[in-house]
């Protein structure tokens, strides 16, 4: 789950970590209203998305006026896919240097990777794609010994006393890390400020969706903006469901099964437009919400079943298929694999109604890539 960076800013401020004060606003006038205490104010998109500087979502303000115009037009755009409802208006910051700062976990290296570079400022992946040997890197599995720490602040910030506070900072951020099971937190920039103070100006976080439910706290901050109302409805009805941008939509039963037939699926050179795990139950019913959900995205040109029954009875989602046929219209044409617990059952009752059910994988990947690209 991502939040918004002032939700990101205020968990920084709870951990101790120093932030530039913001006010919130979602119109114009009310940014101006806030703006009064300063001179002169930035003025930032909140939007679930990174590269809202490049996107025109941060502008600079030096009157109550321009704080208007500005926040009006900020208001007025869309980044990264989402309508910007909300800014901040917070204190322009004279800057001398921009780093980045940030956490992730790292499966790869089994545990958090602590990342830092004096080249802050820009997207990270674009400087990991130009100079990767500019980003200072360390994993950290433990607790922090403060002279590991120490010695890796030293190869991106000379000063002993810049250190100190980066030292103080990445510690919070670390607990912050682990007690609030993130997957992800960055600062960018952590900039050094011209009075020498060391200050988060941007946080970006991203938390550990299966891990929400010991932190209501952070649920809380859940933007509904965040998933799609396919997503939401899915979720709902018990079906994992994650949009993608192709033109097959796909049903399987399992996650490792989905991701096993997205891949297949671009491998035959096709393209999926969901993720779609029904899960281990039975129940004829989820075959027919699947399926609406599906079929409610205009792109769809093809529809994979592509089920592997295990507790999952064939019987039972031949049964849904039906019922679905009989609800919705099908006006795609509809691949199915069917395999496992009650397959001939479920053949049987598929053959009786005219529907035809394939046993190999790939034979059915092939298939269904064909039939989306005839019907496009
Ligand atoms: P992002 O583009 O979504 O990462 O948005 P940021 O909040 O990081 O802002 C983009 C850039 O605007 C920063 O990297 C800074 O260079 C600049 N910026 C933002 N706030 C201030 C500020 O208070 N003072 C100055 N001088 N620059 C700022
Ligand atoms: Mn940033």
């Amino acid at each position: 789950m991502k939040i918004h960076e002032y939700q990101a800013q205020e968990l920084l401020r709870a951990y101790n970590i120093p932030i530039n004060d913001y006010r919130l606003a979602s119109n114009a006038r009310e940014a101006r209203e806030v703006s009064t205490a300063w001179k002169r104010v930035v003025v930032k998109a909140q939007v679930l998305s990174g590269g809202r500087g490049r996107a025109g979502g941060v502008k600079v303000a030096n009157s109550p006026e321009e704080v208007e115009a500005k926040a009006k037009a900020v208001l007025g755009l869309k980044i990264g896919g989402y309508p910007v409802s909300k800014v901040i208006v917070c204190d322009f910051v004279r800057i001398e240097k921009e780093y980045y700062l940030g956490l992730i976990l790292d499966r790869s290296r089994q545990g958090v990777t602590l990342m830092l570079t004096d080249q802050g400022g820009i997207d990270i992946e674009e400087l990991a794609e130009s100079n990767p040997e500019a980003i200072h890197k360390i994993t950290l599995r433990s607790d922090i010994d403060e002279e590991i720490l120490d010695a890796f602040l030293a190869e991106s910030i000379s000063s002993k006393e810049l250190r100190k506070q980066a030292i103080s900072t990445t510690k919070s951020l670390y607990s912050l890390f682990l007690e609030k099971d993130a997957s992800l937190v960055e600062i960018n920039p952590y900039a050094l400020t011209s009075e020498g103070k060391m200050l988060a100006l941007d946080a970006k976080m991203v938390f550990d969706d299966n891990a929400l439910y010991k932190h209501p706290e952070i649920e809380s901050l859940r933007n509904p903006e965040e998933s799609s109302d396919d997503e939401a409805e899915a979720k709902a009805k018990g079906l994992s469901f994650v949009s993608l941008d192709g033109n097959i939509g796909c049903m399987v039963n399992g996650a490792g099964l989905a991701m096993a037939t997205l891949d297949l699926i671009k491998y035959h050179g096709g393209r999926a437009a969901n993720f779609l795990d029904v899960g281990g139950s039975s129940n004829p019913q989820k075959a027919v919400d699947a399926l609406e959900i599906i079929l409610r995205n205009n792109r769809i040109k093809a529809i994979l079943v592509n089920i592997f029954g295990g507790i999952t009875r064939c019987n039972d989602i031949a049964n849904g298929l039906l019922m679905a046929r009989k609800k919705l219209n099908i006006d795609v044409p509809l691949v199915i694999r069917l395999v496992g617990t009650n397959e001939e059952e479920g053949r049987t009752i598929l053959r009786e109604a005219e529907l035809d059910s394939i046993h190999d994988l790939d034979d059915a990947i092939k298939a269904v890539v064909k039939a989306a690209r005839g019907s496009s």
